[in-house]
């Protein structure tokens, strides 16, 4: 058996106590040897100057960092800027996306969707990066359907993707379905489970809105019904999320991608009881 891939996820932090503070964080998760912590980038470029400088803070202390890098609203000179910079640092990997135009800004720019930015990522580098990019076992909200959804990934893999990393979900049935979906259609990269650990309900339920994630409705009514009770949310989300990536890797998930929101006890309390840590 291969190991496991499994990376942690983090965003740029806003102010200096959120520099220190995910220090710490990273410092907890680094004793578990991911393959690379990697951080977020605004769409539109927003976060350009904090998610470089949270980038090489991770390299800085000896750890693999993978930035991620929207394209949306970008032209190609600011992404060959970007790239440039990347790979001036030595840094190896990239996760690929399209972002979301954020509101007040009128042009997507040069490129359409993230099949785009891998290709003239692999244009421009060769194959310096390796690329990761994401995959929507629930669908991507914006599809017209899911095997248009299916059939666009697979044009962003042949692209020149390495890896994939899913949208959250908690639903292992829907991941394992894609899968085979993916398997059916040739695509033979893995496809690594996005995993979000639950925190505050209605910050969960907004996201999920917003990037298409199911909560089951047996999960939604048991957080609604602790209402404020924060540790009876944290004791059942953990359960559950273990429980779900228990079943994952016993079931053949090549890794696991944590969305830490920069806090490291969920994920070690996790990766305690999945007896990874
Ligand atoms: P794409 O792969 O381009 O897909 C977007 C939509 O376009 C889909 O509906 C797809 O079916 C459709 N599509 C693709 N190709 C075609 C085509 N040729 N013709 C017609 N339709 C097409 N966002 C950020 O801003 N910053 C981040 O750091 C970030 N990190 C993320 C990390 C992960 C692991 C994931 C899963 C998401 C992340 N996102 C991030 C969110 C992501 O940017 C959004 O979900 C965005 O809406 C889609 O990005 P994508 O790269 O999946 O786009």
């Amino acid at each position: 058996m291969h190991e496991k891939l499994f990376s942690f996820e983090f965003f740029p932090p806003k102010s200096p106590e959120g520099v220190d503070k995910l220090r710490e964080v990273r410092s907890q998760l680094s004793t578990f040897a991911p393959r690379f912590f990697s951080v977020t980038y605004g769409a539109g470029g927003s976060t350009r100057e904090p998610s470089l400088a949270a980038v090489l803070d991770i390299r800085a202390a000896g750890l693999t960092a993978a930035p991620h890098l929207s394209c949306i609203g970008a032209t190609r000179q600011s992404i060959r800027d970007v790239l440039g910079e990347y790979r001036q640092h030595g840094i190896r990997h990239i996760v690929a996306l399209r972002g979301d135009l954020p509101s007040g800004m009128a042009s997507s720019g040069e490129f359409r969707y993230a099949s785009d930015l891998v290709a003239f990522i692999r244009q421009e580098t060769g194959d310096w990066f390796e690329i990761e990019v994401a995959a929507y076992p629930e669908t991507h909200p914006q599809a017209r359907s899911a095997p248009e959804d299916l059939q666009h990934f697979k044009t962003k893999v042949d692209a020149g993707a390495d890896v994939a990393i899913t949208q959250y979900f908690f639903n292992a049935d829907a991941y394992f379905a894609f899968v085979d979906d993916c398997q059916r259609l040739g695509i033979a990269i893995p496809v690594i489970p996005g995993i979000m650990p639950i925190g505050k309900y209605a910050q969960l339920a907004r996201f999920s809105d917003a990037c298409g994630a199911e909560i089951p409705r047996w999960i939604r009514k048991k957080l609604e019904g602790y209402q404020d009770d924060t540790e009876s949310i944290r004791a059942f989300g953990l359960d559950m999320v273990t429980a779900m990536c228990q079943r994952l890797l016993d079931q053949g998930a090549p890794g696991l991608h944590i969305y830490t929101m920069n806090q490291a006890a969920a994920t070690v309390e996790i990766w305690r009881r999945l007896g990874l840590g």
